[in-house]
C-alpha cells in the first residue's frame, strides 16, 4: 500500500496529507490514489501478456465516473450489472463494444438499451433470460452475443454473503444443464452463442477454487466444441481477493500466470472481471473523532463517518484496517470499538482496536476503495461523502458531497 504512506508522523496519500485534506474537504471523505489505481488495472492487463484478453473491470465495485474514465483510458472493458451501470460506463467514455452485462435480473429496458449500443456480451443466466433476449433482439432486428453464466459448483471458501459459485446460489446455470441451454440458444434466431462465463465468488484468497472452476469450465468448452459449437471467448470472472488485515491474497500477476497456464494452447480469447482487486487498496475512508466515550463496559470512539458510508463490516463482518492520521507519543493507547453516529448497534466500524487518540483526531479506514461508496445509502438521513482523487501532489473532487436538500428531492407533502 505505497499509496498511503506515512511521513514523519502524518499520513500521506500519494504527496498529499491526509489532514490537509480533511481541512479543505472535510470529512467524512472516500480518498483515493489514482496511481494505485492504474497500477493494478495495469498489473491484470500486463500479467495476461501476449494471452488474447480482456480486462472488464467490475463497474460494481466502485463506479464513480472518474474512476471509470482512468480505465477506459487504459483502455478497460468493462463488466455491468445493471442499465444505471451502463449509463455511467458510456457517460465515462467506456466502450461498450467493451461491456460485458452480468446479473440474475435483467429487465427489458436494460436489455433493449445494451442491444441498441452493442455491447459485447450478455451474460445469460438463466433459460427465461435466453428466451426474453432473443424476443427482444428480433424486435430490434439483431443478434444478441451471448456467454451462458455456468455455475462450476466450486466453494470459493469466502464469505457466505459473497461466494456464488455453488448450486444453493441465485446466479449461473447448473453445468448438467449447460449443453442443452447452449444447444438451444444455438438454434434461436437471435442469439450469437459467443463464450462461456463464470464467477464463482469475491475475495478468493485461494488460488485453488479460480484454477478447479476453469478446468470444469474447459471441460465443458470441449463438450460444446465436440458438438459443434464455435465459442470465441471463455469469461473467468473476477473474485481474487485484497489483504485487508493479514490475508495473503495472490497477487494480480501470480493469478494471470495460473490462468494463461490453464488456456494454454487454446484459441480463447479470455475476459476476466476484476473489481476489488483493482480500486479496493486504492481507497480509504477519512473520518474524525466527534466523540471519545466510555460505557462503563467499553471504550468508544464515536467517528463522523458510519454504516451507510461503509455498510461492509455491519453487512459481512468485514474487518478493516483503522489507523490514526496523525501519530502521536503524547496519549496512552487505548482499545475502542469504532462506531458512527447511525441508530443501530451494528454501526461499528471497527471493534477493539487499540489506538491512541483524542477527539477531534482523524482517523482513515483503509482498503475502503471497493464496495464503499457504491453501497453507501443514505440511511438516517445522512449525506453522502465527498470522494477524492489524488493524483501526486493534486487533489480532484470526483464527486462532491451530497447536501442535506438532495436528500428529498423528488419528495413530496400531500395536498392540503
Ligand atoms: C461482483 C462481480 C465481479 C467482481 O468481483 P470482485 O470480487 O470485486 O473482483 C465480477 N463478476 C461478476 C459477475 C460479479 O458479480
Amino acid at each position: 500500500m505505497a499509496a498511503f504512506e506515512y511521513r514523519g508522523e502524518r499520513l500521506f496519500v500519494e504527496d498529499l496529507a491526509l489532514d490537509e485534506l480533511a481541512a479543505r474537504f472535510g470529512t467524512p471523505a472516500y480518498v483515493y490514489s489514482r496511481a494505485a489505481i492504474e497500477t493494478q488495472w495495469r498489473a491484470f492487463d500486463k500479467g495476461l501478456g501476449t494471452t488474447p484478453h480482456l480486462v472488464c473491470y467490475a463497474v460494481k465495485a466502485n463506479s464513480n465516473l472518474a474512476i471509470l474514465n482512468l480505465l477506459a483510458r487504459l483502455g478497460s472493458g468493462f463488466d455491468i450489472v445493471s442499465g444505471g451501470e451502463l449509463e455511467r460506463v458510456l457517460r465515462a467514455g467506456g466502450d461498450p463494444g467493451k461491456v460485458v452485462f452480468s446479473g440474475v435480473g435483467k429487465n427489458e429496458q436494460e436489455l433493449r438499451r445494451a442491444l441498441e449500443v452493442g455491447i459485447l456480451c450478455f451474460n445469460i443466466e438463466s433459460e427465461a433470460e435466453l428466451e426474453r433476449l432473443n424476443r427482444l433482439a428480433g424486435e430490434m432486428s439483431r443478434r444478441a452475443p451471448v456467454s451462458l453464466r455456468v455455475n462450476p459448483d466450486v466453494d470459493p471458501k469466502t464469505h457466505p454473503y459473497i461466494a456464488t459459485g455453488l448450486k444453493e446460489h441465485k446466479f449461473g446455470i447448473a453445468m448438467e444443464d449447460a449443453v442443452d441451454l447452449y444447444r438451444r440458444a444455438d438454434e434461436m434466431p437471435h442469439i450469437a452463442v459467443r463464450g462461456i462465463d463464470c464467477h464463482i465468488g469475491s475475495q478468493l484468497t485461494d488460488l485453488e477454487p479460480f484454477a478447479e472452476a476453469t478446468r470444469r469450465v474447459l471441460v465443458l468448452a470441449d463438450e460444446l466444441q465436440a458438438a459443434g459449437l464455435e465459442l470465441s471467448h471463455l469469461n473467468l470472472g473476477g473474485g481474487l481477493g485484497i489483504r485487508f488485515r493479514d490475508e495473503n491474497p495472490a497477487t494480480p500477476a501470480v493469478y494471470t500466470q495460473l490462468l494463461c497456464e490453464l488456456l494454454q494452447g487454446r484459441s480463447f480469447k479470455l475476459l476476466i472481471e476484476p473489481g476489488r482487486a483493482i480500486v479496493g487498496n486504492a481507497g480509504l475512508l477519512l473520518t474524525q473523532v466527534e466523540y471519545l466515550k466510555d460505557s462503563g463496559a467499553k471504550h468508544f470512539a464515536v467517528v463522523d463517518a458510519a454504516m451507510n458510508d461503509l455498510m461492509r463490516p455491519a453487512l459481512y463482518q468485514a474487518w478493516h484496517d483503522i489507523a490514526p492520521v496523525y501519530l502521536r507519543t503524547d496519549i496512552e493507547s487505548e482499545t475502542y470499538n469504532v462506531v458512527g453516529p447511525v441508530c443501530e448497534s451494528g454501526d461499528v466500524l471497527g471493534a477493539e482496536r487499540t489506538l491512541r487518540i483524542a477527539a477531534g483526531d482523524l482517523l482513515a479506514v483503509h482498503s475502503a476503495g471497493a464496495y464503499g461508496f457504491s453501497m453507501s445509502s443514505n440511511y438516517n438521513s445522512r449525506p453522502r461523502a465527498v470522494e477524492l482523487m489524488v493524483d501526486g501532489s493534486e487533489v480532484h473532487v470526483v464527486r462532491e458531497r451530497e447536501g442535506v436538500a438532495q436528500l428529498y428531492v423528488g419528495e413530496s407533502l400531500l395536498p392540503d
